[in-house]
């Protein structure tokens, strides 16, 4: 049986069952109770009960499978047999699919913990702590060319992008880490190792993508290191790996994550590929607050034509810092200037 239907079943199955044993999960905001249900050995919370326990008005659309979620701050779509959330119309993976049983969804009690709790009440930094420096690591170099499109390759693409985020940096009065600033080969450990000896706050990986499959594929990707035990958004399943260095930065990681890729696309026309979760060499070793961001397909049309022309790069460079900008912002907020 298709696993997600295996899922609903058990779901209809739990729903039913606590029907006859205990209250109906609550519907007003005024109950404070999110009701759980285990389900293959995880906890998953009953959204709706959730949205109302946090302050949140839901909206069910039963044809759909979708339920809104919303406050004077935030909106939530969530999907039923999805791992997809958009949050104030950016798309954010989950780890778990979302779950239907009858009118009600379910999420796992590791989704609330590891991405919905951090986005909602962002960490905010020690106030002695200001974000003064930013690593920019430029993809491949040297001997690594990255992805070739016909002769274009992508190591020569995110070094131009590299530089121009530098320029732009450095007249919005921060200091800049170039991982690379020529056609030079780092090797991956050394590019978090570099960032961390010349104290950069944060690093920015840039890259781009390339779709085996042909020029369909197209938009932008910002990773953030996987939570330990958990599978990365692109893998089937099964891929967890224990605590690395980049996990005790977890909910930062995925705040710049989140930041970094509304920005681009709140200012760039790129298709949302969603803030996604992968254990990249770099974000696995990184010590301080890590991204990488995959800026396009060069194997789409509209999206190659972005990356190789000086005006895309630029304005793409510009979302890159205004994203940088406003994560700072946002764990710097409450801080003497
Ligand atoms: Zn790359």
């Amino acid at each position: 049986m298709d696993r997600a239907l295996l899922g609903l079943l058990i779901v209809f199955l739990l729903v039913t069952a606590n029907a006859v044993a205990k209250p109906a999960p609550a519907k007003s905001p005024s109950s404070g109770r999110t009701s759980k249900t285990i389900l293959n050995g995880r906890i998953y919370s009953d959204l709706g009960s959730w949205a109302a326990a946090n302050g949140f008005v839901s909206r069910w659309d039963a044809r759909s499978g979708e339920l809104l979620v919303s406050n004077r701050w935030s909106r939530l779509l969530f999907k039923a047999d999805t791992k997809r959330v958009e949050m104030d119309g950016v798309t954010v993976w989950l780890s778990y699919s979302i779950l239907r049983g009858g009118d009600h969804l379910y999420f796992a009690q590791y989704d609330e913990d590891s991405t919905l709790r951090p986005l909602l009440n962002p960490p905010r930094n020690d106030p002695k702590k200001k974000i003064t420096t930013i690593a920019i690591n430029a993809g491949h170099g040297g001997k690594d060319p990255g992805n070739i499109e016909g002769t274009r390759q992508e190591k020569l693409y995110t070094l131009q992008l590299a530089l121009e985020v530098e320029r732009q940096l450095k007249r919005a009065g921060l200091k800049v880490v170039m991982i690379r600033d020529t056609d030079k080969f780092v090797t991956l450990e050394d590019r978090p190792a570099i960032a961390r000896a010349r104290g950069a706050d944060m690093f920015v990986s840039l890259h781009y993508n390339c779709s085996p499959s042909g020029g369909e594929a197209q938009g932008v990707e910002t990773f953030c290191l996987t939570p330990a035990g958990a599978s990365s958004t692109n893998d089937r399943g099964g891929n967890s790996a224990g605590f690395l260095p980049g996990n005790r930065n977890d909910r930062e990681n995925l705040c710049l994550a989140y930041e970094l890729h509304r920005a681009v696309r709140r200012e760039v026309d790129l298709a949302d590929r969603g803030v996604r979760r992968a254990r990249f060499r770099e974000l696995t070793l990184a010590t301080m607050p890590a991204v990488l961001i995959e800026g396009g397909f060069m194997t789409n049309n509209d999206d190659a034509r972005r990356i190789y022309s000086e005006t895309g790069r630029s304005r793409y460079a510009t979302a890159i810092v205004d994203g940088i900008l406003s994560y700072k912002r946002l764990v710097e907020r409450g801080q003497p200037e």
